[in-house]
């Protein structure tokens, strides 16, 4: 994997020079990302952050992440119907971990009360990094799967046009050509659609449960759009809206504004600081009704990192810390939480290790081995910073899609790629928390 774009660069202005070109080119795509000062109603936007080069990815690697991502929807859908597998799992991580907790006693009175929902929609995205093996080739590792709110299949449908100008401009035209194609936006789209369409209500609409601000928009309008085109409504609201303005039925269908709800997508709602004592309620008042969520609360639930452990069972507890205290750099200590920035790593892991180790706590924390890919050259590009080439690594997400009626699966399938790239010395975060940047693999 040693061939370097860098090496097709003369000087520093010429790399500058191309940075440039590239930049309008995602300006012109739609790779953007409202800028951070500025309300979100505002019109003023930035490229989102990207890397000047498509990094190499081995096509073998590719191949099997979206051979077996079928398979992980499967999964992610039978654990969500395991009442039993969540509870078994869960229960030492809702005792400590009070987010956790009320997303399962949502989940509980919902059982209780008998879940209205026929049709299940899941929008995944399960991660992976390239471990380096001892004989030097790679080999896939998840990292995990999203079920709430993966981002990012938008914008990753407009940067192959951007990547292909670049190796244009160097006049790689062979190379150029080598950009696989991307859609999951439109993948993820018809999910929602057929979910739509099961629901069984002309007039009704998809509600898309929104933050107040949000910088990554452009990237949930594209799915958005897909919708309208096939004639489907979309409505934007957060949840103080629906629980000002949401209510029930008798047969326990939803209405927001008036209007029936077919499909509820969830973009909020993954964080603790997304909820209010009112946005709760409205969570709750959200997953009785029988509209189709994306997803349902069993689904986010076996989304957890505390199931991702369940499912890839390790070492018991007491070895694993006493392994991780031995060789710290090996490990990575995560907390039941999503969105980036949360993990510990180094003394930090140590420092938090030390602390929990014979504490109840621990149980709201998984450790997990640290996947280390052999480092590449490419060269981050973000608004305001100089483009220069630097030591990265990537992270592969592969998007899936499935729509179940009853106990009918009606759709499984993969629908596109999203590729990562950050800094080596970055140990945590992803695009939207500013570490990571959007790139394409370059199959090879
Ligand atoms: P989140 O739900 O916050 O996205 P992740 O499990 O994806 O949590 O971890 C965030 C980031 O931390 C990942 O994108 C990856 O860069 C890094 N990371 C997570 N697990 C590992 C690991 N086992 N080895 C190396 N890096 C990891
Ligand atoms: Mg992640």
């Amino acid at each position: 994997m040693a061939t370097s774009w860098g090496s097709l660069l003369q000087d520093e202005q010429h790399l500058e020079e191309l940075a440039r070109q590239a930049m309008d080119r995602a300006l012109a795509e739609g790779v953007l990302l409202r800028t951070l000062q500025e309300p979100s109603s505002s019109d003023v936007v930035s490229y989102a952050p990207f890397t000047l080069f498509p990094s190499l990815v081995p096509s073998a690697l590719l191949e099997q992440a979206y051979a077996v991502q079928m398979d992980f929807n499967l999964l992610v859908d039978a654990v969500s119907q395991n009442a039993a597998f969540l509870e078994q799992t869960l229960s030492s991580t809702i005792k400590r971990d009070d987010f956790t907790a009320r997303l399962f006693d949502i989940h509980k009175q919902v059982l209780k009360e008998g879940i209205a929902q026929t049709v299940f929609l899941g929008l995944n995205r399960s991660d992976y990094m390239f471990q380096c093996n001892t004989d030097g080739s790679p080999a896939l590792k998840q990292i995990e799967i999203n079920t709430i709110s993966a981002s990012f299949g938008g914008l990753a449908s407009r940067t192959p046009a951007v990547h292909r100008h670049v190796l244009s401009v160097l006049s790689k035209t062979q190379e150029a050509a080598k950009i696989l194609s991307n859609n999951p936006s439109k993948g993820l789209a018809l999910g929602i659609a057929k979910a739509w369409e099961l629901y069984g209500s002309a007039n009704a609409l998809v509600l898309l449960i929104a933050q107040e601000k949000e910088r990554n928009i452009f990237d949930q309008r594209a799915i958005e759009n897909e919708l309208l085109a096939r004639n489907i409504h979309v409505i934007r609201r957060r949840f103080e809206d629906v629980s000002e303005k949401g209510s029930l039925d008798q047969d326990r269908r939803l209405f927001v504004d008036g209007q029936e709800v077919a499909v509820v997508y969830f973009r909020d709602g993954y964080m603790p600081s997304q909820y209010s004592l009112q946005n709760w309620e409205a969570r709750l008042l959200l997953e009785r009704s029988c509209a189709v969520k994306c997803p349902d609360i069993a689904t986010q639930l076996a989304g957890t990192k505390k199931v991702q452990q369940e499912l890839s069972r390790g070492e018991e507890g007491d070895q694993a810390i006493t392994k991780a205290l031995a060789a710290p750099s090996r490990f990575v200590l995560k907390p039941q939480r999503e969105g980036g920035g949360n993990n510990l790593y180094g003394e930090e892991m140590v420092q938090a290790l030390e602390r929990l180790k014979d504490s109840e706590e621990r149980a709201s924390y998984i450790l997990m081995e640290k996947i280390e890919p052999e480092p590449f050259g490419n060269c981050l590009l973000r608004p305001g910073s100089p483009a220069r080439m630097v030591q990265c690594i990537s992270e592969l997400g592969i998007f899936g899609v499935y729509v179940r009626q009853g106990k009918t699966l009606v759709m499984n399938k993969h629908v596109g790629h999203l590729l990562r790239t950050k800094a080596m010395e970055h140990a945590d975060g992803g695009v939207a928390a500013g570490v990571a940047v959007l790139d394409n693999p370059y199959p090879v």
